[in-house]
């Protein structure tokens, strides 16, 4: 999308929990609807987490319980994100609902 005003190329912003459409210029079109704005973001690197789905029948299985479920099971794996200079995150998916968690510790 392009501003209206100069032309240039409008970028996505979040304001709280509204999404924008910001200009250099100083416009900025509050009225968006559009979903787009998640993958331009993505596309940029910022703040969205891509997290990659491994093959499940690969993956081991240890007591966690599902937040979505209940669910007493799920598979983990570890991955590396961001810097490489970070500690491994470790990633559950439900066995049961097939959601993903990350375990911050
Ligand atoms: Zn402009
Ligand atoms: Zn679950």
């Amino acid at each position: 999308m392009f501003c209206p005003k100069c032309g240039s190329i409008l970028l996505p912003k979040k304001e709280g929990s509204k999404k924008a459409l910001v200009c250099s210029c100083g416009y900025k079109n509050t009225e968006l609807k559009d979903t787009r704005i998640n993958e331009t973001v993505k596309d940029k690197g910022q703040e969205v987490e891509v997290i990659d789905d491994p093959d499940i029948s690969t993956l081991p299985k240890t007591d966690a319980k599902c937040d979505k479920c209940g669910h007493k099971t799920a598979y983990y794996w570890t991955m590396q994100t961001r810097a490489a200079d970070e500690p491994e995150t470790k990633f559950h998916k439900c066995e049961k609902c097939k959601h993903i968690w990350r375990d911050y510790n």
